[in-house]
C-alpha cells in the first residue's frame, strides 16, 4: 500500500512538472492562451487583469473563444470580461466575438478593422460553408462598436495598454496591443514566429507598409513578443518577420520586372532560408498571392 501511494505520488509529481498548459501568465495579470492549429484554433489569445474588468487581446474563433472562456474565469478573480480588442478583422482572430459579447463585452479594433469587419469579414463569414465541428452556422459575428483612428489605451493606474494603428500591412486595419510597462507587444499577424510564414493575400495588404510597420515596432523597447500565431518571441523575431517579407517583396519585384508568371516565380523563389519561411508550398502560395496584389493594385 505505502508503495503504490509512492509511485503514485511520483506519478503526480512528474505530471505537475510537464508544462503541458497552453495559458501562461507573461507578467502579473498578463495572460496568453497559445493557438492550436490541430484543432482549427491556430491564434493566439491574450488578456490582462485590470482592476474592475478584463480586456481580451483577439477573439479567436467560436470554438476556440469557448474554450478559452474558461482559462479566463479562472483566472480573473470574478472580474468581468468587459472589452475585446481584436489586432484584425480576420476570422481566426475575429469570429468569436459573440460569445465574448454574450457575456457583456464590447468589441473594439481600429477604424478601418471595424470598417473591414462590415465588409470583408461578414462577406467572409457568409460565404463560408464549413459543416460540423468548424461551421459557423450556430454563430452570428457580431462587429465592433468602439474604434480609434490611431491610438487608444486602457490605463486604470495598474496596468497599461495602448492599442496603435500599424495597418495597412497584413490587412488594412492592424492594430497591435503593446503594454508600456510590462514592454509586452501583441502584434496580430503583423509579426509569427511558426514555419508558415504570413497570409500576404488580403486584398487591402499593403506589403511595403507593412515592412515599415515592422521597423517601427522594431523601435519599441519589446522584451516579450506575442506573436499572431506560433512561440513567444522577443525583439529579433522582429527582424526576422521583416527580413522574410522584404526578401519576398524584392524577389517577386525582381520576377515582375523580368516578366516571370507567378507560377514560375512560385517555383523558383526560395524563402526557406527565413525561419518563417520553412514550409515551401506556404511559401509558393504566398508569392503568387503578393504577384496579385502588386499586379492587381
Ligand atoms: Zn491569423
Amino acid at each position: 500500500m505505502k508503495r503504490l501511494t509512492l509511485a503514485g505520488l511520483f506519478a503526480l509529481l512528474l505530471f505537475a512538472a510537464a508544462d503541458t498548459s497552453t495559458v501562461k501568465e507573461l507578467a502579473p495579470g498578463v495572460f496568453v492562451r497559445m493557438g492550436d492549429r490541430s484543432r482549427n484554433q491556430p491564434a493566439n489569445t491574450g488578456w490582462v487583469l485590470f482592476k474592475d474588468y478584463v480586456l481580451v487581446i483577439d477573439a479567436n474563433f467560436p470554438w476556440g473563444a469557448k474554450e478559452i472562456l474558461p482559462e479566463i474565469r479562472k483566472t480573473a478573480g470574478g472580474r468581468p470580461i468587459r472589452f475585446v480588442f481584436n489586432t484584425h478583422y480576420h476570422g481566426d482572430h475575429h469570429y468569436g466575438t459573440e460569445l465574448y459579447a454574450k457575456e457583456g463585452a464590447a468589441i473594439v479594433c481600429s477604424q478601418e478593422c471595424a470598417n473591414e469587419s462590415r465588409t470583408k469579414g461578414q462577406a467572409g463569414w457568409d460565404k463560408n460553408t464549413a459543416t460540423g465541428e468548424y461551421s459557423l452556422k450556430p454563430y452570428k459575428l457580431v462587429h465592433p462598436t468602439i474604434v480609434f483612428d490611431k491610438t487608444m489605451s486602457f490605463d486604470d493606474g495598474e496596468h497599461r495598454v495602448e492599442m496603435i494603428l500599424m495597418g495597412p500591412g497584413h490587412s488594412k486595419g492592424d492594430a497591435v496591443a503593446w503594454l508600456p510597462k510590462e514592454k509586452i507587444l501583441f502584434t496580430g499577424d503583423m509579426c509569427v514566429t511558426w514555419g508558415l510564414g504570413n497570409n500576404v493575400a488580403d486584398v487591402d495588404a499593403d506589403h511595403d507598409h507593412w515592412v515599415s510597420a515592422l521597423d517601427r515596432m522594431a523601435q519599441m523597447p519589446v522584451t516579450t513578443l506575442v506573436p499572431g500565431h506560433g512561440g513567444l518571441a522577443a525583439k529579433p523575431q522582429i527582424q526576422e518577420q521583416r527580413a522574410y517579407l522584404a526578401d519576398m517583396l524584392a524577389q517577386v519585384r525582381k520576377g515582375i520586372k523580368a516578366r516571370k508568371t507567378a507560377d514560375q516565380m512560385a517555383g523558383e523563389i526560395d524563402l526557406t532560408r527565413h525561419k518563417i519561411g520553412a514550409d515551401k508550398q506556404r511559401n509558393a502560395t504566398s508569392v503568387k498571392a503578393m504577384y496579385r496584389r502588386l499586379t492587381t493594385k
